[in-house]
């Protein structure tokens, strides 16, 4: 990448020197492959052309997966999946800088619990790296960059595959090109992620068009390695080329991501019962007569392994054993390959332990993690309708969540003797909206449950029942006014009109 950032500053000459370096690369044994993204560029409209290019601007609209696909309605691969909406999205490419900056209005399309992630908030992100493969010419560049290391040259579908890695690349990408057009029709690169281990996504190039002498795609699609979820259908509306630069958009500057370690904290409830949290996410963990058992592996792995240690810090000699999953959504299990390679057991609604086996078992060697580093096999302890974990200490009550549009296949758990109940997803009181505020009564009332607490995953830790009650009533009638308005705008959305208060289904209106 050093090159290019030469390059942009020099102008030509660097241009030249990035030419001399291919064709040392050329001299070495990756011929064929060079060969074959000459061609490459050839067909999309010649290497020169496309080495001269300032920028590239595309406009379009689409439609994004929810978490990786990781925040269906269960974690069954049939489903039905979640999407986001992405509408007057536009991606302007500075390719000698190798940059771009990408902006869209996107909404969740389904209910969701905040305002940012329902009213088409525009954003604005700064890209680099890994994240400019998705896109044939900057992908097609990169590889021929006299930085990147061409890899062998193989066959899949009929396409020829190119392997490259971008200097300074942790893991390999790679190009597909069409043996009879020689027109890239895929990229595929890996990145890592907290739920998933390496994580292959694979951009496929629909609908070449040519633009000022350039093919490009009118379609991107890409799809996941895990389970080849879709994860992005979008089409191009528009292609733009060396674009005016009083209409180009400012460049977002990089984002200075903070390396401070998640702190937990961690807060007695009730005799042997703690609540450990990281900010706004966390839950119980309770002492039994030898062992600890925490609620929820949320976040991620920093999270997550910052409340086991916290934990195992509260009682001499006891250590968390075992971890309450609540759901499978890829926030509540952002920390399940941490806590797992800690050797806890996983305790979680029987639905759940397809997702969870899935999301364990997967490598991470590119980008290693806690559970790549210190490997445990998954010790799954499965929820049917109720789990009663019990010593001569401790009595915790395991039910399987009733009642839930959210989340069918979930567990909440419950103390009788010190009336504490913890959950994920019920509520939060920094919610906005609720569209499942039946959810908490529906389940003491069904389970015949007394809690006088309760431990939500989500907020600032234990609050009395009537509190989150109110709290969620609140957001009902905040998500009620949110239809209305909706509405009236003339715009009819997810979730609309809300089903449930507190104390259940509302009232039907004929129809
Ligand atoms: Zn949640």
């Amino acid at each position: 990448m050093k090159v290019s950032t030469i390059r942009a500053m020099l102008g030509l000459l660097a241009v030249v020197c990035t030419m001399l370096g291919g064709s040392a690369a050329t001299a070495q044994d990756s011929g064929s492959a060079r060969n074959a993204l000459e061609q490459a560029a050839e067909a999309m409209g010649g290497l020169d052309r496309l080495e001269a290019l300032d920028t590239l601007v595309l406009t379009g609209f689409g439609q994004r997966v929810y978490y990786q696909g990781g925040g269906f309605l269960t974690g069954d691969p049939k489903a039905p999946p979640k999407w986001q909406a992405v509408v007057d999205a536009q991606r302007t490419f500075d390719l000698k800088g190798e940059r771009a900056v990408y902006q869209e209005r996107w909404a969740q399309e389904f209910p969701f619990a905040g305002f940012f992630g329902l009213n088409f908030a525009r954003n604005a992100t700064l890209q680099g790296g890994a994240a400019l493969l998705d896109h044939p010419l900057p992908a097609l560049l990169e590889a021929l960059d006299a930085e990147t290391r061409l890899g062998g040259v193989s066959t899949e579908s009929g396409a020829i595959v190119v392997e490259f890695t971008p200097a300074g690349a942790s893991s390999p990408a790679w190009l597909g090109i069409d043996p009879r057009t020689h027109l890239p029709v895929f990229s595929r690169w890996i990145s890592g992620s907290v739920n998933l281990g390496d994580l292959t996504t694979t951009a496929w190039f629909t609908g070449y068009t040519p633009v000022q002498g350039v093919q490009l795609p009118l379609g991107l699609m890409q799809q996941l390695d895990w389970r080849e979820q879709i994860s992005l259908m979008f089409q191009v509306d528009s292609y733009r080329l060396d674009v005016a630069a009083e209409q180009l958009p400012a460049f977002p500057r990089a984002l200075v991501v903070s390396v401070a370690p998640a702190a937990a904290q961690a807060t007695k409830v009730a005799d042997g019962v703690w609540d450990v949290r990281v900010g706004t996410a966390g839950g119980p963990v309770i002492e039994f007569a030898d062992r600890l058992v925490m609620f929820e592996a949320y976040g991620g792995e920093a999270q997550t392994l910052a409340r086991i240690d916290a934990a195992n810090a509260l009682v001499p000699g006891k250590q968390v054993q075992a971890v309450i999953v609540s759901h499978h959504h890829f926030d509540h299990t952002g920390g399940l390959r941490a806590a797992v390679s800690r050797g806890l057991e996983v305790i979680s609604q029987r639905g759940n332990e397809g997702i969870i086996r899935e999301m364990v078992t997967r490598p991470a060697a590119y980008y290693p993690d806690a559970l790549a580093r210190s490997p445990h096999p998954l010790v799954f302890t499965p929820v049917d309708d109720t789990l009663v974990l019990e010593d001569a200490t401790r009595r915790l009550e395991i039910y399987r969540v009733v009642e839930h549009a959210h989340m069918p296949d979930a567990v909440f758990a419950y103390l009788p003797k010190e009336r504490i109940m913890m959950e994920g997803d019920f509520g939060d009181e920094a919610w906005q909206l609720h569209f499942w505020g039946g959810a908490l009564a529906a389940n003491i009332a069904h389970y015949g449950i007394a809690p006088l607490t309760d431990v939500a995953v989500h907020g600032s830790g234990p609050l009395s029942i009537e509190q989150t009650l109110a709290n969620d009533q609140k957001q009902i009638d905040a998500a009620k006014e949110w239809c209305r308005t909706t509405e009236a705008g003339g715009r009819y959305v997810f979730g609309c009109p809300v089903q449930y208060d507190t104390t259940g289904p509302v009232a039907l209106e004929p129809r």
